[in-house]
């Protein structure tokens, strides 16, 4: 929307300028926060259904206030990216998830796999290759031990783009997931050309599942996709065993969710891999 009318002063409604303000003001404090080293990385197991076991983890940013509050993701990351700042916060999230990986298979778990939420405006960033290979270079994991989750909508924006820079990180030996799956508007085409590795379907696919009759279910759907494609997938969002066995009966082999384990700190991971 335009701000300002020819003579410079602004018609915008009380209310937007309250919001701009709001906007302006979270902004700062959220690059604060970043300086002052009050945004900090969680990590989400991802279990293996059949045999129970943790083959890895999703990074998950959080901020926590000086007054000791926590400001969930939802909410920042959109200024984040509004701002530009998602740029170097980004570029931290990811040298902290492979610094951490580093340290996990030291510890002896050496096939720990660690996603990495990459937003639009990293990814088309025009040093965010160098970004990447400097983070697997300087903590020296092997590149297939770390995956991006890209969305759907991303292919949108710029499909040539997309696809050339999938193409650079492929031949690294990163792995890429598609986050959300199901809930942009994607073609099969599309899909076939970006090349993924992995379709993660969406929490809302995942929740549905009782309520409908199975054969309806769009996560079955995106199961029997993955499965046509010769892709790998990952349910996000799980919460009951229900959902759990729906799942594998659909023949999805991997899953995120409350049901298994919240987002833990670093010390709550290392608890989590040993017992
Ligand atoms: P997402 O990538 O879809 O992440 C999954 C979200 O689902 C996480 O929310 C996770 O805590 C939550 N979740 C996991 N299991 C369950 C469950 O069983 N039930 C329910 N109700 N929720 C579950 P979170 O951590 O609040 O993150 C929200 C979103 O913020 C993420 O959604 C992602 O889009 C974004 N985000 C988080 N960290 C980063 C980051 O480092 N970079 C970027 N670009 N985005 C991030
Ligand atoms: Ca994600
Ligand atoms: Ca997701
Ligand atoms: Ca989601």
């Amino acid at each position: 929307a335009k701000l300002h009318n020819r003579s410079g002063y602004a018609y915008f409604t009380r209310d937007m300028g309250v919001e701009i303000r709001e906007r302006v003001r979270m902004m700062h404090a959220l690059r604060a926060a970043f300086e002052g080293e009050r945004l900090f990385v969680v990590y989400q197991p991802q279990i293996d259904m059949q045999s129970g076991k943790t083959v890895g983890a999703e990074a998950l940013l959080r901020w926590r206030t000086e007054e000791g509050n926590f400001i969930p993701p939802d909410q920042f990351i959109p200024i984040a990216e509004y701002s530009g700042l998602i740029v170097n916060i980004g570029e931290w999230v990811l040298r902290s998830a492979c610094f951490e990986l580093m340290q996990l298979r030291e510890s002896g778990f050496a096939d720990f796999q660690i996603a990495v939420n990459v937003s639009q405006a990293q990814f088309s960033h025009p040093l965010f290759m160098q970004s990447l290979e400097r983070a697997i270079r300087d903590s020296r994991i092997p590149p297939n031990c770390l995956e991006l989750e890209i969305t759907e909508s991303m292919a949108m924006t710029d499909p040539e783009m997309l696809v050339n820079t999938l193409q650079q990180i492929k031949r690294m030996g990163v792995r890429i997931s598609i986050d959300d799956f199901g809930t942009g508007f994607s073609s099969l085409s599309q899909l076939q050309k970006l090349n993924v590795d992995k379709l993660k379907i969406d929490r809302a696919f995942v929740s549905e599942i009782s309520s409908l009759d199975s054969e309806a279910s769009i996560a079955k759907m995106i199961v029997q996709l993955s499965q046509s494609l010769n892709l790998a997938v990952i349910a996000e969002g799980v919460e009951t065993q229900e959902q759990a066995n729906a799942l594998m009966a659909f023949g999805c082999q991997y899953a995120q969710g409350f049901l298994y384990a919240k987002p833990q700190t670093r010390s709550e991971l290392r608890k989590w891999l040993k017992s």
